[in-house]
């Protein structure tokens, strides 16, 4: 992974990943790779714009015993992504990459829905944590 500028990290298989403060850790796209779905990006490394928006589905990392015990039991009935449209056990992510802006989307889980936040530096030297590449 290398980075891009003080906001943006690219990897070697065409991913742009920035630093997303609603959920605490990174998200990507690809632009110009050569398989997947692919965003358009004005190619700028301050102010990116991606479109179309990007939608990103993760497990809730919070989740009680009980909501735990439940998502184990559904996993074992559903077994495929659509679990997580369940809210007590997924998470929702939707943004605008404008400018250089994030803005999220009122389908958001946490706590920056309906804001406009600058995208933050990445917080974190590559090493310290791990994104496969
Ligand atoms: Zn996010």
């Amino acid at each position: 992974m290398g980075a891009l500028s003080s906001k943006l990290r690219n990897s070697t298989d065409g991913g742009i990943l920035w630093w997303c403060p609603g959920c605490d850790e990174a998200h990507r796209i690809s632009s110009g790779g050569s398989s997947g779905p692919q965003w358009r990006w004005n190619q700028d490394v301050d102010k990116p714009t991606f479109t179309p928006s990007v939608l990103v589905r993760g497990i809730r990392q919070d989740m009680n015993a009980e909501d735990l015990a439940a998502y184990d039991a559904e996993r074992k009935r559903i077994q495929d992504s659509s679990i997580l449209n369940d809210p007590r056990f997924g998470t929702v992510c939707h943004v605008f990459i404008t400018d250089g802006n994030i803005q999220f989307l009122g389908d958001c889980t946490h706590s920056l829905k309906n804001q406009t936040v600058p995208i933050p530096d990445w917080p974190r030297r590559p090493e310290e944590f791990y994104i496969q590449d």
